[in-house]
This record gives structure tokens, C-alpha cells and sequence, in this order.
């Protein structure tokens, strides 16, 4: 294996995990049935999306 001829610096060590960390995921409730689902997707729970129901719902 090559080996690094410098150690990284702190500073650019830092910089390039700027980018690494995770985003939590953001979920909304549904209108309809007021589970939680994800921004922009039809309900699972209930199937409606924009006060319609789109898709026939799976159980319950
Ligand atoms: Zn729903």
C-alpha cells in the first residue's frame, strides 16, 4: 500500500467531512388521516395524495 508522505491536516480533514453527515429525514402528516408520511408522496396509510385517493391502500 502507498502511504501518504504528509498527515492531513486538521483543517482539511474537516472540510472534506463537511459534506458527511447525514440530513435527518423529514416527514409530514397526512391530511387525510394525519399519519405520518414522507413530503410529496402518497400516503401508505391511506393512499390519498392531494385530497384524492390514488392508490388503493393496503390494509386497515
Ligand atoms: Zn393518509
Amino acid at each position: 500500500m502507498p502511504t501518504p508522505k504528509k498527515r492531513t491536516t486538521r483543517s482539511k480533514r474537516d472540510m472534506r467531512r463537511s459534506h458527511d453527515f447525514a440530513v435527518p429525514k423529514t416527514s409530514v402528516n397526512c391530511p387525510n388521516c394525519s399519519a405520518l408520511k414522507l413530503p410529496h408522496n402518497v400516503c401508505t396509510s391511506c393512499g390519498y395524495y392531494k385530497g384524492e385517493e390514488v392508490v388503493v391502500a393496503k390494509s386497515t
